[in-house]
């Protein structure tokens, strides 16, 4: 069996690794428009923090690795056109056969007209290894660099460049960060660290109409001007939008559309990671999941599935985990901003504990859930203490449908530096005070 996986990243990588597995003899080639595989979207950022001595290690897998497992990697190649009923691919450097095609190319950021997209020197994303290493002299010369954007990636990008004594000008279209994950009372601990810090500006319910540069950038607001070094977009990522992606059916935001077994519209070809969108657990629909571990996830599903459909793809729940400005934050599931696409009337509770019985550093605490069911349908947590593991079990619980009821039978370990007596999932249906003190 001849398989070709298009894009090396979260998505075609474990797809790859796993076809390794399951089919022995099958001939396993990724083709991969940049220079190097696996590179890590925040790489940038963890090289800049010394957590890599090399931009060039960010990598979670390397062409080495995969080649020790008979994986060929085809690199500064591009996918052009699909030809599914010819089970052929064409690239910039010739045409291939397939038994099997998956498409993992992923996503990108460039989806802003900002004015600045002909300046060569400019590129305002950092997600590949290639795009990093032409802005990063650049990064670290600039004393002030404006991040448009303020989601996940754009908190960190601007916590990572605080520390580095740079000038941070954060530009956010909603009125408070991080919007898809948490709710704005929910952060107002976090919101007040940001406020305490001199070097960072930020200017939330803005939207950039224009970047123009000079010497410096200069990057137009709604009614205002800021000028900084450097300018970089952490909006929203889009898949890849290419010509070969026409040859299949698209819903409307360009997501390629699969069935539960990740197939495309196109027999043998196979979708996957940020092309597609994914049920989300617990509303009746689809979304859009751009996550790594979905990602990761789904491209061991599609091979699985290349034979035969074996195994459905359930999708996600939007779990994340994150360190920005001092504070740990996680969520998963739905939030109460999103109340209203959910079929039932949600209920809430905000509780607060001490991390552990030695450490009393305070994680706060919120939980969604079906008001009239009482299962769990969400829960956001913030602290200055590592609790980001504990998102974990609350999407586990989520996913297997558990009531707060039944989250206070749940077995967790106890040991006084790391726990509490009770951990958070087990306490949220204690409605007495004082069983509380603790
Ligand atoms: C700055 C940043 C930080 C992020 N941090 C996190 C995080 O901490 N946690 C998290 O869960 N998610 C994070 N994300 C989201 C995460 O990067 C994506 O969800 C994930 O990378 C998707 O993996 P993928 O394999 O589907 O696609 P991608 O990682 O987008 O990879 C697609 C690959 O296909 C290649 N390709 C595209 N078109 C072609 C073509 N025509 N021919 C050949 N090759 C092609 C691309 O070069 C790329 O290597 C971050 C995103 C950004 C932008």
């Amino acid at each position: 069996m001849e398989i070709y996986i298009i894009g090396a990243s979260f998505a075609g990588i474990s797809c790859a690794l796993h076809a390794r597995k399951l089919y022995p003899n099958a001939k396993i080639t990724i083709i991969e428009k940049n220079t190097m595989v696996g590179f890590l979207p925040g790489g940038l950022l963890l090289y800049l923090q010394n957590k890599f001595e090399k931009l060039s290690d960010a990598v979670f897998v390397t062409e080495k690795q995969l080649e020790a497992q008979s994986i060929n990697v085809k690199l500064s190649e591009v996918l052009l056109d699909c030809h599914p009923e010819k089970h052929e691919i064409t690239t910039n450097k010739g045409n291939y056969h397939y038994d099997k095609l998956i498409l993992a190319s992923g996503s990108e950021q460039k989806s802003m007209n900002i004015g600045l997209e002909d300046d060569d020197e400019w590129d305002p994303s950092f997600k590949n290894y290639d795009l990093s290493n032409k802005i990063l002299d650049q990064i670290q010369n600039a004393e002030s660099i404006a991040i448009i954007g303020a989601g996940q990636a754009g908190i960190e990008a601007a916590s990572t460049f605080v520390d580095l004594k740079k000038t941070v000008h954060l530009i956010e279209a909603m009125d408070y960060p991080l919007f898809k994950y948490f709710d704005p009372d929910f952060l107002v601990p976090f919101l007040s660290t940001l406020k305490q810090q001199p070097n960072l500006y930020f200017y939330l319910n803005t939207t950039v109409t224009e970047v123009a540069k000079d010497k410096q950038y200069e990057i137009l607001l709604d009614g205002q001007t800021v000028v900084s070094d450097y300018v970089i977009t952490t909006v929203n990522v889009h898949p890849q939008l290419a010509a070969f992606t026409k040859k299949f059916q698209l819903h409307s935001d360009n997501t390629i559309q699969v069935n539960d077994y990740l197939e495309t519209s196109a027999k043998d070809v196979f979708a996957v990671g940020d092309l597609i969108h994914s049920p989300f657990q617990i509303r009746d629909e689809s979304v859009y999941l751009p996550q790594i571990n979905h990602a990761t996830r789904s491209g061991v599903i599609a091979a699985e599935n290349l034979l035969k459909q074996e195994v459905k793809f359930t999708g996600g729940l939007r779990t994340i985990g994150t360190k920005a400005f001092g504070w740990y934050l996680a969520s998963t599931g739905l939030i109460e901003e999103e109340a209203f696409v959910y079929k039932n009337e949600i209920a809430v509770k905000n509780f607060t504990q001490p991390f552990s019985l030695t450490d009393k550093t305070t994680i706060y605490c919120k939980v969604v859930y079906e008001k009239s069911s009482e299962r769990l349908l969400g829960m956001q947590l913030l602290s200055k203490a590592d609790c980001l593991e504990k998102i974990n079990t609350a999407a586990l619980a989520i996913e297997n449908n558990m009531t707060l009821d039944e989250l206070m039978q749940n077995d967790h370990f106890f040991q006084a530096e790391f726990t509490n007596v009770m951990e958070p999932l087990n306490r949220i249906n204690l409605e007495s005070e004082d069983r509380h003190a603790f």
